[in-house]
């Protein structure tokens, strides 16, 4: 034994985990892995192909914590307090505070700190709570890895893998630790995010020399890389922060901000706005004090004034919040977004391209029917349990008759099919072999659970082929036990074929054959046909393809909507091995196909045609068989029903008439990942907004290329996800609709949070802005706008945070991308009800001063006209067209009647407490006055809904896009 290959491999390196926080860097990865042999290496951890056992487990989790990165948190709390204090509105402020406490105006200062105070808290408990939730939502998506443990195979968090677990990767996972390969097949890795190599490498088992650099070190893995093909076991050496990737510290982490474009625009929107009105308050100042004679403390506290009513300092809080909020309402409903703009770009999709099977379909596949070249038989039942019978529906034609007392050419045995026609035993040569191959060129496993339930591991496609074989009569333990396999080539995509080679004298009914070796095969029967070279005999010798047959049989299966699979092997092959497989993978004798149901998601149905009232199109993308994919379309009512197109056709065509076909065509079959792209690119070209569903690893291309890439989160890649902007957690297309209708909703809802911010902000700024300029006093005083708009304001507005979505949103056309946020529409709302704001002040303030009363009773009056016009303003803008006084709007949701209850509670305290009374310079109202007011409300809202029947008549076409 190597001195360095001790039992426990760490005892040299054995450190408490308190340790491990001091010197992350140490021991664990001392060790060069690299140079030592794939059998050193097991030994070493003493893990065998069971993996270890949960003792194990548990030691080695105590000795190196669990696989994560620590990483720094770079928001502090401090630098968040500066963010939040580092705004213009709050510099104003400090400003103002300062000049009312020189001038002598101490409780003023106070109360303006206090509202500063309030708002900066308030914003930094608002973007904690923001972030905060996106993370947890972020969290959902924890990577997963599968491991031999204890024999088992089991898919855990990859949190919770320890060094010397034996990993089990394939096409698509990223690693999730550093590791030494142990048995790879056909594996390529790409370690771009470690070593800026993007040609990915080849790996190996065979150890290196000790100072091989990374890049060189083929039989290692390295945490973070992407494993691009093929499949492989390998054993964890190193996780956490002892990893490559973790000692480097560059991790892969993205960085969430809740800024998106919108959001940005919004915020240097609001910054040029605060620019300019502090322009206007100087020239106000100055006409103010210089021109007509306003007193300087006077003249300063105006303009303040005017500047505190112009600013929408509550805007961007408001809409990071209405994103966040909106975000969280996806991930309940089904759909995780991983980049935050995505959440704008939903509301204008245009195409959604799918895959066909797990979305549109339920991924429970069964096999229905098996055809030989003589019979075609039934199988009946339904799931994974292995019960239902097969019998012959009627022998095939003339040229395939068979011998069969239950069938014959001239007169096939019509049966009536839900009576059981009668049982077979795979007692046909081409049957038999068919059972095998389903049961031996399989990746999936199923367990009968105690319950008498059946579950799949691994491929649904499989899982059926599995469950068929037993009904065949094969017992699948004891088969698979028997017939190890020497070779194999796994399933691509690309290929759509897999093949496993086994020694013949282990297959059950060898007993003659010579041979050395058998390639059993199966896959996408066109492709099939074409490494076949004969067809299995009735008697069990192989005799001429017959293509014609084969073909019509194909188009009879799939014309059903079932997914075909072909099967063939190749009798006697010699020197095989996993290197040279694909070279013996020809050849071969075919045995027959079978078709497997796998009936649409009654939801996808009523989703599409929400697509379609939506004016969003449905495309379905499937690597099946034309005949398949349009029978299943029809049923899911995408396109017509009768033009599909192949990825052979489409490859045919040059990029301009592929652009002209997107617009007719809505079914792509056979098609692989390289078609998606072309496509996403076609439909780009024609102005669509496209969402694109993908899976695999080489899908991620098309998902980048896609304005939203959605990856399946159930059965989707670590690459896929990576690459998508929107990860499904039920892989079902309804959560798409129901993601674009959210994003229509968060659209809308930004759009009434400004729809109603800014008019109030006109409002005020406007009478502040008139009574400088008439020369008389305040309507309202700057402290008063102060507390209207951080307090009052703020409560109402975030409440449309969390509207739903109005009835009709998905009955109307997608929003072009390209059209403005603050739209025209908006702009003359917006200019429409500040002034409305300011008659309702002037007004009012006025109406109350020729009654007879002192200036702060009608400054009261004012500030309560404002704050009820803005109640009323709420419940008109929940509906930004449509009529606000229907029985349901009139309600209001119970978080509308709560926040206008709270705003209504600190009006009335704002007006009749003492001590808010001398902070506020306010005064007790008179009943009528309050009538006044409530009066000033219900005024504002029947114009407001005058005005919405007014434009909805006048500009009936244009209003289904806004
Ligand atoms: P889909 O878009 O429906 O997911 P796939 O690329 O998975 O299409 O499958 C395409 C074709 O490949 C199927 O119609 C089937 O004939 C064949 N196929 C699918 N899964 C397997 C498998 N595990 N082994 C062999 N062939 C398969
Ligand atoms: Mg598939």
């Amino acid at each position: 034994m190597p001195p360095n290959e001790k039992l426990q491999p760490s005892s040299p390196q054995r450190r408490t985990p308190s340790d491990r926080q001091t010197e992350v860097t140490s021991s664990q990865d001392s060790r060069a892995w690299h140079t030592e042999s794939a059998e050193t290496v097991r030994r070493s951890w003493q893990t065998g192909p069971e993996g270890l056992d949960e003792s194990a487990v548990k030691r080695l989790q105590a000795e190196y914590g669990p696989n994560v990165y620590k990483l720094e948190n770079g928001n502090t709390f401090l630098k968040r307090l500066a963010a939040q204090i580092n705004n213009l509105l709050i510099f104003v402020l400090l400003a103002a505070a300062l000049v009312t406490m020189l001038t002598g105006h101490q409780l003023d200062a106070v109360v303006i700190l206090a509202v500063v105070v309030l708002n900066v808290v308030i914003g930094l408990y608002q973007e904690g709570k923001a972030e905060k939730s996106l993370q947890a939502i972020q969290k959902m998506l924890a990577p997963k890895a599968q491991v031999m443990r204890n024999g088992r195979l089991i898919t855990l968090d990859a949190e919770a893998l320890v060094p010397g677990d034996l990993l089990v990767v394939a096409s698509g996972d990223n690693l999730p630790a550093d590791v030494r390969f142990v048995e790879t097949v056909n594996l390529q890795v790409d370690e771009s995010a470690l070593t800026g190599e993007s040609v990915p490498v080849t790996k190996q088992i065979d150890p290196v020399a000790a100072d091989a650099s990374l890049g060189d070190q083929l039989c290692m893995g390295f945490s973070g890389t992407l494993v691009t093909q093929g499949n492989a076991k390998a054993i964890v050496v190193r996780t956490g922060m002892q990893t490559e990737m973790g000692r480097i510290g560059r991790m892969l982490k993205e960085v969430q901000s809740t800024r998106t474009p919108l959001v940005q625009s919004m915020e240097k929107f609001s910054r040029w706005l605060t620019v300019f009105i502090l322009g206007f308050a100087a020239c106000l100042f100055a006409y103010g004090y210089g021109f007509i004679g306003m007193a300087l403390p006077e003249a300063f506290m105006a303009v303040v004034g005017l500047a505190v009513a112009a600013i929408p300092e509550g805007l961007p809080a408001i809409l990071t919040i209405t994103m966040a909020i909106g975000v969280q309402s996806m991930a309940r409903k089904r759909a995780i977004v991983r980049r935050l703009p995505a959440v704008e770009t939903l509301g204008s999709v245009t195409v959604i391209c799918s895959d066909k099977t797990g979305t549109l379909t339920r991924n429970e596949m069964t096999v229905q029917s098996v055809v030989t070249t003589d019979q075609t038989l039934e199988v009946s039942g339904t799931g994974y349990a292995p019960q239902g019978e097969i019998s012959v529906v009627h022998g095939n034609n003339a040229v395939h008759a068979a011998p069969d007392p239950s069938a014959s050419p001239d007169n096939p045995v019509s049966r009536d099919t839900s009576s059981g026609g009668q049982p077979v035993h795979p007692d046909s040569p081409g049957l038999t072999l068919i059972g095998l191959t389903s049961a031996l060129c399989n990746e999936a496993a199923l367990q009968e659970e105690p319950d008498g339930n059946w579950t799949l591991t691994g491929d649904p496609t499989e899982g059926a082929l599995l469950t068929l074989a037993m009904k065949l009569g094969l017992d699948l333990t004891q088969i698979r036990k028997e017939s190890q396999r020497i070779a194999h080539m796994p399933f691509e995509s690309e290929h759509r074929f897999m093949a496993t080679v086994h020694r013949a004298s282990d297959l059950p009914g060898s007993g003659g054959t010579q041979s050395e070796a058998v390639i059993l095969l199966k896959g996408a029967p066109d492709k099939v046909l074409t490494l076949c070279t004969d067809e299995m005999g009735q008697d069990g010798v192989g005799r001429d393809l017959d293509m014609a047959y084969w073909n019509e049989q194909i188009e009879q299966q799939a014309s059903q909507g079932r997914r075909v699979l072909g099967f063939a092997f190749r009798p006697d092959v010699t020197g095989v091995d996993q290197k040279n497989i694909h070279t013996h993978a020809r050849d071969l004798t075919f045995l027959g196909i079978v078709g497997i149901m796998d009936p649409p998601r009654d939801e996808a149905i009523e989703a599409i045609d929400k697509c379609h009232r939506a004016g969003i199109r449905v495309k379905m993308i499937t690597g099946d068989h034309a005949g398949t994919a349009l029978a299943i379309a029809r049923s899911l009512h995408i396109g017509n029903g009768e033009r599909g197109m192949t990825g052979a056709e489409l490859e045919r065509l040059d990029d301009q008439a592929l652009r002209e076909v997107v617009r007719e065509v809505d079914v792509f079959a056979r098609a692989s990942p390289e078609h998606k792209i072309r496509l996403v690119r076609a439909l780009q070209a024609n102005g669509e907004v496209v969402a694109m569903t993908g899976d695999g690893v080489n899908d991620s291309p098309a998902l980048k290329q896609a304005d939203i890439g959605i990856a399946m989160g159930l059965k989707g890649t670590e690459a896929a996800k990576q690459a998508a902007e929107i990860v499904l957690t039920d892989d079902n297309f309804a959560s798409i609709v129901n993601a674009v209708e959210e994003g229509r909703t968060i659209y809308d809802n930004l759009k009434k949070s400004i729809s109603f911010l800014l008019p109030i902000n006109g409002g005020e700024s406007m009478a502040i802005g008139l009574a400088i300029l008439l020369g008389v006093a305040l309507p309202i005083t700057p402290l008063q706008l102060l507390w209207i708009n951080m307090v009052s304001s703020i409560g109402l507005a975030m409440v449309l945070a969390f509207e739903p979505a109005e009835p009709g949103i998905m009955s109307r056309a997608p929003r072009n991308r390209h059209d403005p946020l603050i739209s025209r529409f908006l702009i003359w709302r917006i200019l429409f009800v500040s002034t409305l704001f300011l008659c309702g002040i002037f007004g009012l303030y006025n109406l109350t001063l020729a009654q007879g009363a002192d200036i702060d009773t009608a400054r009261t009056v004012a500030v309560n006209a404002l704050v009820c016009m803005e109640v009323f303003y709420l419940f008109s803008v929940r509906y930004l067209k449509a009529p606000s006084f229907t029985w349901i709007g009139i309600q209001g949701t119970p978080r509308v009647l709560g926040a206008v209850g709270l705003v209504v509670a600190l009006q009335i305290i704002m007006t009749y407490t003492p001590f808010m009374q001398t902070w506020f310079a306010t005064s007790a109202l008179s009943v009528g006055q309050l009538g006044t007011i409530v009066a000033a409300g219900v005024a504002l809202l029947i114009i407001l809904e005058l005005e919405k029947l007014v434009t909805r008549r006048s500009r009936k076409p244009e209003t289904r896009h806004t």
